[in-house]
């Protein structure tokens, strides 16, 4: 049995992971991956940020075993359960409340891009305008209104004729030398001849996530707000990735002091990497008929379940967020000295609570070969950013300090590898050239 042929021909083309990481996968525990074979891989990708909690948390697989064991309804439609009530009430008495947040909650169809899809519509639903913002490197998802207010180029060809009336705007630090990119924004919807129509609602992440690690200034953040208030428009934070405590705190915007008017969760709200998908709004903005936004799968009754215990075990003090950003310093402060270690790469280390990267300035192709070196170290990491150019570090937050330096330890250990057979083949060209 082999552990290095991942694809299958019944499989389409347009499989990507599994091209990065050729090897088929077993069995998973916390940050620990095995292979058919059984070879142990370290997991810095946390199912893009959607196994916050680790694979097959015990402690969460217990509250699910349990729901099963007695026959728990499964899959609810948007019925009304146990399982979601308590969901809903643990929410509120633990996320919402203790951070004087007013939101009700919409379930969506299963993924993170169900639930940009649902607030893109409310939004236009509520202002009565289609025009949205969005920022440069966005990443939204992949049907079509989450495409149109996404980025990337490889994703979005125009046939798809998806690009309804969006505008892009810089993100923070987008334009080299320009202190403040909202200013433009300001000045685009000040001026009636901007080109610019008043639009319904800006959408952005606070960190970009598969936009290459881009962190917003809460400055710029808290200026974007003010923005949607002078105007009347709509603010949106995709918060898939980049909530359930990827940054330190439970919501990525808490550090910005800003209150969203619409909170996008996804990803890691299903704690046990069961789908699940939720839209936060201000509850006057709830306007939606009965039935008017639906879909099959609503009620995922064990993604609650497992939900519940999450909060209840790690967000009712602030234990949780406490070791996160000490396991985020511990990452920083790795890459900062893999940084001074390798001036000539020019490297620039950014990132926030364990969303972190490393980007080479002048060498941009250096990423994805870190990457592979680490998949030959068995860790498994990613890269982001348009042209891949960032190394994400991205582990489960409940990751144990000996997997993590153990995880460094094989990072380390590829980068070196990379950047010495760098170094040796310049010091041959130099040879060569004297
Ligand atoms: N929004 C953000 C910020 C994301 O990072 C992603 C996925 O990576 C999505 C939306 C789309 O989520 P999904 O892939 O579950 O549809």
């Amino acid at each position: 049995m082999t552990d290095q042929n991942p694809s299958h021909e019944l499989e389409s083309e347009v499989r990507s992971y599994s091209r990065a990481f050729p090897i088929v996968i077993k069995r998973a525990q916390g940050a620990r991956l095995w292979t058919e074979g059984n070879e142990e891989y370290l997991d810095f990708l946390a199912g893009a940020g959607s196994l916050n909690y680790g694979h097959n948390n015990p402690l969460l697989k217990q509250s699910i075993l349990d729901h099963l064991q007695s026959d728990g309804l499964v899959n609810g439609l948007d019925m009304a359960s146990v399982a979601k009530n308590e969901f809903m009430e643990t929410f509120q008495k633990h996320i919402l409340e203790p951070r004087d947040l007013e939101y009700k909650m919409q379930f969506c169809g299963p993924t993170g891009t169900n639930a940009v899809e649902a607030a893109l519509k409310l939004a236009r639903k509520v202002k009565q305008r289609s025009g949205i913002i969005s920022f440069t490197n966005g990443f939204h998802g992949m049907t079509l209104g989450s495409l149109a207010v996404t980025g990337n180029e490889y994703h979005k060809e125009d046939v798809y004729s998806g690009n309804t009336n969006v505008t892009f705007m810089p993100y923070d630090r987008y334009v080299d030398g320009v202190e403040d990119s909202s200013a433009l924004l300001r000045k685009a919807l000040e001026d009636t001849s901007s080109g610019t129509g008043l639009p319904a609602a800006v959408i952005l992440e606070t960190v970009q996530g598969e936009g290459g690690i881009n962190v917003a200034r809460s400055a710029w953040l808290r200026s974007v707000r003010k923005i949607c208030d002078d105007f009347d428009i709509l603010m949106i934070v995709d918060d898939i990735q980049m909530g359930c405590g990827r940054t330190g705190t439970f919501f990525s915007f808490e550090e910005a002091d800003i209150k969203p008017d619409i909170v996008l969760l996804s990803k890691s709200i299903g704690a046990y990497g069961l789908p699940m998908s939720v839209v936060l709004m201000r509850p006057e903005l709830d306007t939606w008929n009965p039935g008017q936004h639906n879909g099959t799968f609503r009620g995922n009754n064990l993604a609650f379940v497992a939900a519940t215990r999450a909060i209840n075990l790690y967000w009712r003090d602030n234990n949780f967020s406490g070791a996160i950003r000490k396991k985020s310093a511990r990452i920083r402060d790795f890459l900062q000295q893999i940084a001074r270690t390798y001036p000539e790469a020019e490297f620039e280390v950014r990132g926030r609570g364990l969303a972190l990267g490393l980007e080479s300035r002048n060498a941009p192709e250096l990423a994805n070969e870190f990457r592979q070196q680490c998949f030959h170290e068995k860790l498994i990491i990613e890269t982001a950013g348009a042209r891949d150019q960032v190394l994400k570090f991205l582990p489960p937050l409940t990751i144990t300090e000996s997997e993590l330096e153990a995880g460094l330890r094989k990072a380390e250990k590829a980068i070196s590898t990379v950047l010495a057979s760098k170094r040796a083949g310049a010091d041959k060209k130099i040879a060569g050239q004297a």
